[in-house]
């Protein structure tokens, strides 16, 4: 039996450590000594994940639940607890700061209690996630108290972390693979090849101290890892690349993967998640329109406008999180199915097919009424004609699919190339800006972004940018702000002084509550910073607003 304090120990090293290499090779040694049972749960611990990637087990707990067990397991009251939050930024050091100081009353369960091992936490974590109906917050906190009154600051330091998922100890899926495959002797890409048929880095790690990755096999019911797709250089350097290409609309909607045996359907969303009871119509169309005992489908669900052009992707996410009462949202944004691909038929995994044939087969067993269309062609004249339909009709664009290409699962590989409109830039005003943590921790990482309303001039919010800024911008953008920062606020987050513009590109303009201008950026990248520009030149709401109209092809052409 292994102690959680031994995990926590281990946390504790790597936390400390920056290379992967090391990192790896630290928790390879403590996967090879652990035995089956630990074994299936200490891969996912250490991403920061209480449960497998594909499991349907969620745990459930927020910061308030967090802080209340916290406080009733120390003593400590729940301002203070927030003080401390304030001061670290971090749930890890509340959490271990309260038990370090706790109170000599509740000190005595401590004391004489055994020590917690790795599998004392992870049954509670599943009583935590089991934990329904009107009592659940109560049954949540209870459990979490009892881990923390049973904890060394160290390992409460662990249990917060991991009770919000957010280790911080800079361990990806690719350390643990890695570490996995160190371990027990077998390469990183036989772990990867088994991780994304199973999406379970437990199951990997057993079967792979068995010698029996290759047991791991595509199974209905478990989803595996999407094909992804790159970003292509355009239509006639992308197509002359791949010679002959698939093509196809690249539909503005949200990834499905369906899973049918007989007239049981499954459906899992782009992160694997089970959606299957949000979305009726597409298990329907899938028991009418697939004339097959078994497989495995993917494929693209598309919410259709009543002008029949797909309604933005956050109307969509709307029906992918709705788990009761589906009716009423299911009449107001209904859904359209699109499947592209087929990745298993009747006990046969078709991965290792090329496309062409998958195509065949997909065509074969689904009514043409849920297909994609695909044209085969080496054509730069005709791919540029779907291109033009499909942004005409509210789509994203194109995907450019190698015919001879398998099905490579959790791979972003030229095989699949996409290719959309380029989006304009925008130039947002930085307004604020968030501490960074762990090694980044004397950096700012990320800036809060507005524009200027051009009616009451003043800055309203648009969201956060963090990407696109790599170590040495970190420094300089550092340097550039430190001077500017008018008030710190709660927790990691500063005002600054709005004085520097950021061209900032991104997917998507989103309708947003979260911020004041009533607009959200999806996917913001720092293109460069403006010093170039004063802030009068910054662009106003007015813009915003009329890219957000513009966008999607709206008018595009076409469309009138
Ligand atoms: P992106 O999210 O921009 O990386 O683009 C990849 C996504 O495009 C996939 O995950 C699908 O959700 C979506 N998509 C839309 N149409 C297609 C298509 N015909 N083939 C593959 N993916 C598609």
């Amino acid at each position: 039996m292994t102690t959680f304090l031994g995990f926590a120990e281990l946390c504790s090293k790597i936390e400390g450590i920056a290379g992967s290499i090391e990192k790896a090779e630290i928790l390879a040694s403590f996967l090879s000594d652990l035995d089956e049972a630990e074994l299936a749960i200490v891969p996912s611990f250490v991403t920061g994940s209480p449960f497998p990637a594909s499991s349907e087990i969620l745990l459930g707990v927020g910061p308030s639940t967090l802080y209340d067990a916290l406080s009733r397991a120390s003593g400590s009251s729940t301002t203070e607890i927030k003080d401390i939050l304030r001061r670290t930024g971090d749930v890890g050091a509340v959490a271990a700061e309260a038990i370090g100081k706790r109170r000599p009353s509740t000190l005595s369960s401590f004391i004489g209690g055994d020590s917690l091992s790795i599998l004392d936490v992870y049954s509670r974590f599943l009583q935590i996630a089991r934990a329904s109906g009107r009592r659940s917050q109560s049954v949540k906190a209870k459990n979490l108290q009892y881990l923390f009154s049973e904890s060394s600051p160290l390992e409460a330091r662990y249990i917060a972390r991991l009770a919000l998922e957010d280790m911080r100890i800079g361990v990806g899926e690719g350390i643990v693979r890695d570490a996995i495959a160190k371990a027990f002797g077998a390469t990183p890409a036989e772990v990867e090849r088994g991780y994304n048929f199973t999406g379970d880095l437990g199951l990997v790690a057993r079967r792979a101290k068995e010698g029996r990755l290759s047991d791991l096999k595509v199974e209905i019911g478990r989803p595996i890892k999407m094909m992804l797709a790159q970003i292509g250089s355009g239509i006639p350097g992308s197509l002359a690349e791949m010679g002959t290409a698939a093509v196809e609309w690249k539909f503005d909607g949200s990834r499905v993967q369906i899973h049918k045996r007989g007239d049981d359907v499954e459906i899992f969303s782009r992160r694997l998640e089970r959606v299957t009871r949000s979305l009726p119509e597409i298990v329907a169309s899938i028991r009418e329109g697939v004339r097959t005992e078994s497989a495995i489908l993917d494929g693209e669900a598309v919410a259709r406008g009543e002008d029949g052009r797909p309604l933005p992707f956050q109307e969509i996410l709307k029906r992918f999180r709705r788990k009761y009462k589906v009716e009423g949202t299911a009449k107001k944004i209904p859904l359209e199915l699109f499947l592209f691909d087929i990745v298993y038929l009747d006990g046969h995994p078709l991965i290792d097919e090329p496309l062409r044939e998958r195509r065949r087969i997909l065509e074969e067993v689904a009514d043409p009424k849920i297909l994609a269309a695909q044209t085969v062609t080496s054509d730069p004249e005709v791919v540029a004609g779907i291109y033009e339909k499909a942004v005409a009709a509210g789509h994203e664009g194109v995907m450019l699919k190698s015919p001879a290409s398998p099905y490579a699962a959790g791979k972003r590989g030229k095989n699949w190339v996409k290719i959309k409109p380029v989006m304009e830039t925008l130039d947002l005003v930085v307004v604020g800006a968030r501490w960074g943590e762990g090694r980044r921790a004397t950096f700012l990482g990320s800036f809060r972004l507005a524009s200027p309303d051009p009616d009451t001039g003043r800055l309203e919010d648009v969201g956060w940018v963090a990407t696109g800024i790599n170590d040495e911008m970190l420094a300089e953008l550092t340097d550039l702000f430190r001077d500017l920062v008018l008030v710190s606020g709660e927790g990691m987050v500063v005002e600054v002084k709005p004085e520097v513009i950021f061209e900032v590109a991104f997917e998507e303009i989103q309708k947003s509550k979260s911020y004041s201008s009533g607009y959200a950026l999806r996917f913001p990248r720092l293109v460069r910073v403006r010093d170039d520009k004063a802030l009068e030149e910054a662009d106003s709401l007015e813009r915003v607003a009329s890219l957000y109209a513009t966008q999607r092809g709206r008018n595009g052409p076409g469309s009138g």
